[in-house]
């Protein structure tokens, strides 16, 4: 966000002061503690190999984070769509990320061709679209979003049921 930082700078320079030229640099490299960035999102992903860089890449740009807290399961849209003998450890983890790191941003994510959850695509997509929902009525201050790998390993967004 840098705008805000911008902001933020340019509240803090004195009337009338002479900062001209630090107050430019400044613009282009904010000081650590003019930063608003926020530190970490949160993911609820499947531990397939073959999604976490693409998933992690695409998290870090869209949430504007510095770190995606990564919680894995085998199927994982399956424990959070519905309830599991893992849901609640799943969910435990998200709270901390939530309480302790301060998360607000949450995505949950499917893939094409998922050993853990072998169902069609559209099946998949429709847990994706429950367990964004579900993550939303949790945690009502967080952005939550549906995300699907599908078998280009394209990521596409998916709607939470209303
Ligand atoms: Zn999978």
């Amino acid at each position: 966000m840098p705008q805000s930082s911008w902001d933020l700078w340019y509240w803090k320079s004195p009337p009338g002061s002479n900062w001209g030229s630090s107050y430019e640099f400044s613009v282009d490299h904010p000081p650590n503690y003019l930063r608003l960035m926020r530190e970490f999102g949160t993911v609820l992903t499947c531990m397939d190999g073959r999604i976490q860089r693409k998933v992690s890449d695409y998290l870090l740009t869209s949430f504007g984070v510095e770190n995606i807290d990564t919680v894995t399961a085998a199927g994982m849209v399956r424990h959070v769509a519905d309830d599991t003998e893992r849901t609640e450890t799943i969910l435990g983890d998200l709270d901390v990320s939530v309480d302790k790191h301060g998360s607000r941003d949450i995505a949950v994510v499917a893939h094409h061709d998922c050993a853990g959850n072998p169902i069609s695509d559209k099946e998949h997509k429709d847990q994706v679209a429950t367990a964004a929902a579900r993550l939303m009525r949790r945690h009502p201050d967080a952005n939550v979003i549906g995300l699907w790998l599908d078998s280009n390993w394209t990521v596409e967004r998916v709607r939470a049921t209303p």
